[in-house]
């Protein structure tokens, strides 16, 4: 396969369309794209993570380990490692930066954010939110557009830290004032209003409230509908609704959601996202379904 920048063979794909060398990608990744402009398609988890830690690697060659530049490549690279699953690592990565980083203070700030969000879906709720109420009060003091941003971004994964505790007073609190910050807010980017709406509905969930639950995933997937290009990212949040319908007995219209959004996912051969949650949405279809035994073994459940 040869490389969109040098032209060379090679290459592996990062996207649905492109094929990169990881020296060339992690030319390209500089310009801070975390997804192709072209597909729309997210990176590749794997070969992101290999060509940021190049990056990261000659950075602190150049600058030295305690420049902020460094540190700035190290905690894009730590939520990469987190992402792909390596989250031993990427844990080591964030106290190190939280050790060693009191300036800049949007990293410092960002690390701790990170670190709790990865606490938080390991469930170790209790030091998760820890950190999160130790941070909401600076960030609320820092007044700029960063700290703004990062301090909803910390309200949703407290929120939704306190919504597993059974705190639902605190998440509801918190999980109103992030979704009424986004709407009152015409720039608001509409993933994070979306990434709330989920939180908030995992929260209804929580409290035995399966029909509010559903709704909120239904706004939720209509947000995407209209604004989403990534065909993947719709599809995933139409597995986490059709989830819901199922908790409110709508087994019917869960099926048709299942078998829609899984063959939207399994076109996507490049996107790890989407080839990582198949095999999960799979075998819920198929418990919904039970396709005799013969169709079993020569078909998928979506095409039953
Ligand atoms: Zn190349
Ligand atoms: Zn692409």
């Amino acid at each position: 396969m040869s490389c969109v920048i040098c032209l060379e063979d090679g290459a592996g794909f990062v996207c649905e369309c492109s094929a990169f060398h990881v020296n060339c990608f992690a030319t390209f990744l500089v310009r801070g794209d975390d997804e192709c402009q072209i597909c729309h398609s997210c990176f590749d988890r794997r070969l992101k993570a290999a060509a940021l830690d190049l990056l990261s690697t000659r950075t602190s060659n150049l600058f030295g380990e305690a420049n902020p530049r460094t540190k700035a490549r190290q905690l894009e690279l730590a939520v990469e490692f987190s992402d792909i699953g390596q989250t031993e690592v990427a844990k080591l990565c964030l106290r190190r930066l939280i050790s060693t980083s009191a300036e800049p203070e949007w990293i410092l700030a960002v690390s701790q954010v990170e670190l709790a969000r990865i606490l938080c879906r390991e469930r170790q709720r209790m030091p998760a939110a820890l950190i999160l109420e130790e941070l909401l009060p600076k960030l609320v003091c820092i007044k700029k557009r960063w700290s703004w941003l990062e301090h909803l971004e910390a309200c949703t994964i407290l929120g939704g830290c306190y919504s597993s505790m059974g705190r639902f007073v605190d998440a509801e609190k918190l999980l109103l004032f992030v979704i009424e910050s986004h709407m009152n807010n015409p720039n608001a980017c509409w993933r994070r209003v979306v990434k709330v709406m989920q939180e908030i509905a995992g929260f209804y969930s929580s409290r035995y409230d399966f029909v509010l639950a559903c709704e909120t995933h239904r706004v939720a997937v209509r947000i995407l509908e209209a604004e989403e290009q990534d065909p993947s990212r719709i599809a995933l949040a139409n597995l986490e609704l059709a989830r819901a319908e199922i908790r409110c007995g709508d087994t019917s219209a869960a099926i048709d959601r299942f078998i829609t959004s899984i063959r939207t996912l399994r076109k996507r051969k490049h996107d790890t996202w989407a080839t990582d949650a198949l095999p999960n949405a799979r075998e819920e279809l198929g418990n919904l379904i039970k396709p005799t035994k013969r169709l079993r073994v020569k078909t998928l459940p979506e095409d039953c």
